[in-house]
């Protein structure tokens, strides 16, 4: 029995949310006395980095005909992959790739999967993993009963930082049937820093009147080192791009902090953010729902408080 961590990549580079993952497989395989070996499917340059974060073995399937993320065929990898080493335990991070592939992997596997794992498994009574419910209200613990398990972790729960091992990278090269996915185009991402990537969001709403107004915004969360959000009638208007809409039909983040701009805190944008370690809002009504959700409140008129807070953050 092993542990194998999926670990996805962007533009030819290990994605930061894979780190996670492999420091959350390794931190599992060492409770159960075993490896962790991750897995990279396509052209990747710094593999070689997961052996820092607990990998002890890298399988790189880096033939160019994995280039393209194709659902079907990295499915397969990963299961010739778990085959291969012999792995009980798969782990993805809960992102894009990762929310495609590990149903398809445990399907495959007949493996128990608990998607959106927020902390590492409890061995003392069974293999139970917690995860979130109920948009974030509620934690469940799931007890998976099946030999094989598949987890996906949520971006930001675990300690991520290098542990500085090394581990060898060895080729992997599974025989797999032929492509379901003809990638026609690739349109990068407009944004420098990904929202569910991003440990500080600046996020905005109906409050600030009209897209002539985000400037502050793109200010603030440029001294901040933040990324910027919005509330969903924000980008229904389109005051701003619709990747930057959170909530419960949005893009859901959890970020260490979340400053929330003129946005009344409706359940349906809460679903999406409440996950977020501290929550500032700045808001011109003090009966604002979003305050009972709150860290910290600042009541005040949004146009008054912004432009001081940039100051305040250009002079730290
Ligand atoms: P408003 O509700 O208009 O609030 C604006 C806030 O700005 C107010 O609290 C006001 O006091 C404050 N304000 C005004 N002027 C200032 C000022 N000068 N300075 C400071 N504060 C000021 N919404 C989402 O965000 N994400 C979702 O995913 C989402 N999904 C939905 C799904 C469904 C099925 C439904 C029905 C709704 C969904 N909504 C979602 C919409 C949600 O219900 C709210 O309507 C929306 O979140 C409100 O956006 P808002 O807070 O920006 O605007």
């Amino acid at each position: 029995m092993s542990v194998l961590i999926y670990a996805n990549t962007a533009n030819g580079k290990i994605h930061k949310s894979a780190f996670e993952a492999v420091a959350y497989g390794s931190k599992i395989a060492a409770d159960l006395g075993t490896n962790a070996t991750a897995i990279v499917i396509g052209a990747c340059s710094d593999a070689e980095s997961l052996g820092e974060f607990g990998a002890t073995k890298i399988l790189h399937a880096n033939d160019s005909k994995f280039n393209d993320f194709d659902p079907s065929i990295y499915t397969q990898v990963v299961v010739k992959g778990a085959e291969a080493e012999g792995a009980d335990v798969i782990i993805f991070s809960h992102d894009f790739s990762g929310k495609s592939i590990a149903p398809r992997v445990a399907a495959k596997l007949d493996a128990g999967l608990v998607s959106g794992a927020v902390d590492y498994p409890s061995t003392a009574n069974g293999f139970t993993v917690k995860k979130a419910v109920f948009s974030g209200k509620a934690f469940a613990n799931i007890t998976i009963n099946t030999d094989k398990k598949v987890i996906s972790l949520l971006p930001n729960s675990v300690d991520k930082s290098a542990k500085g091992g090394s581990a060898s990278v060895e080729t992997f090269s599974p025989e797999v049937g032929a492509a379901t996915v003809k990638v026609k185009e690739v349109i990068k991402e407009s944004a420098d820093l990904p929202l569910t990537e991003a440990e500080k969001v600046v996020s905005a709403g109906r409050g600030l009147k009209g897209p002539e107004n985000w400037g502050m915004i793109e200010d603030l969360a440029k001294e901040l080192g933040a990324a910027t959000a919005c509330s969903r009638p924000v980008a229904d208007m389109d005051w701003r791009p619709h990747h930057e809409h959170v909530g419960q039909t949005g893009v859901a983040i959890r970020p260490n902090l979340y400053i929330a701009v003129g946005i009344s805190g409706a359940i349906q944008h809460l679903a999406g953010v409440n996950q977020s370690k501290t929550i500032v809002v700045i808001n011109n009504d003090p009966e604002a729902p979003f305050f009972k959700s709150a860290n910290y409140g600042i009541v005040g008129d949004a146009f008054e408080v912004i432009p001081k807070l940039v100051e305040a953050a250009k002079a730290f």
